[in-house]
């Protein structure tokens, strides 16, 4: 990935706010673009959004950012003008003209390329993500930041389904394996939803904005744990039992373990509490 500088450019402090639709759709149409449904290109067009997302990150002045997506700029802006400093990935070239106009003069560093190619073990300690991800990535993204040691905290816009997931408990409908991760490097908290007409263009589902908390003062989960748990919440019709089958463990092992632990042979593996998965674990040799 190349990071360049930004160019100087014109300055935009006189026009329309950047986020009015109209502003959008002129920037749009003198770039000569359209957004790619499949880069996941909803901009954002509410000022009031760009804020609460900003305060909720904790974007102030030195705080180190990472954004993915900047688009045009948006976000981005919002952050850099609170005194953040920000490293924004994003993929789309056709957007280096645009930026280089709507981050002029900001302390904001733009990596083009892959999201899902950055080294996020190089992020600097207390490195916060403040960003609106493209939903297609979404799931793989945030489990990069949970990994990533130097990030303390995601502040992010996801689809309201993945925000369900995320703050779900043990035995709720929504419980899978993106809320035992969630639970596992942190803690969740549901900031606000955001409704279709906050972009452009709207979405077919309703947002959320989230902010997860890492916690990098205690150990952080055991990759062989956290692939133990992944294995048991593949098939979520199935029954904790069977999972543990598949990933190659024996059938008595399994039921003198679930019975030590006091579980029912035939308890699904989204009804059980981390503590007993990683109890589960231990007993069977997984982790130590
Ligand atoms: N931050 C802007 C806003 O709020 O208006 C745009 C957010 S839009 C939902 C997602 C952005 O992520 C787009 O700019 C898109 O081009 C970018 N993007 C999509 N896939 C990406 C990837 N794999 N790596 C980096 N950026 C990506």
């Amino acid at each position: 990935m190349t990071q360049p500088e930004l160019p100087p450019t014109d300055d935009t402090s006189t026009q329309l706010p950047l986020y009015s639709p109209a502003r959008v759709r002129e920037l749009l149409a003198a770039h000569g673009l359209r957004p790619t449904k499949s880069l996941g290109q909803n901009f954002l067009i509410d000022g009031n959004i760009l804020r609460s997302i900003a305060e909720a990150g904790g974007a102030a002045p030195g705080v180190p950012v990472l954004e993915i997506g900047p688009g045009l700029g948006v976000l981005t802006r919002e952050v850099a003008s609170r005194g953040a400093r920000v490293t924004t990935l994003e993929k789309d070239e056709r957007l280096r003209p645009v930026l280089a106009e709507t981050l002029a003069g900001l302390d904001v560093q733009i990596v083009w390329g892959d999201a899902l190619e950055f080294d996020y073990s190089s992020l600097e300690p207390g490195t916060r993500v403040i960003a609106n991800l493209p939903y297609y990535i979404t799931g793989l993204l945030l489990s990069r930041f949970m990994q990533a040691t130097g990030v303390v905290s995601a502040t992010v816009l996801v689809q309201k389904e993945v925000a369900q997931r995320l703050v779900a408990k043990p035995g709720q409908d929504n419980y899978g394996f993106l809320s035992a991760l969630a639970a596992l490097y942190g803690t969740v908290k549901h900031v606000r939803d955001v409704p279709k007409g906050a972009f452009f263009p709207a979405p077919d589902v309703t947002s959320s904005v989230v902010r997860l908390d890492f916690d990098r003062t205690r150990p952080q989960p055991e990759p062989e744990f956290v692939s133990f748990v992944d294995n048991a919440l593949r098939y979520r019709r199935k029954t904790l039992r069977n999972n543990l089958k598949m990933m190659g463990h024996g059938g008595e092992a399994i039921d003198t373990v679930l019975a030590d632990l006091g579980l029912r042979p035939d308890v699904r593996a989204e009804d059980v509490p981390l503590e007993q998965m990683r109890a589960a674990a231990r007993s069977l040799g997984v982790i130590r």
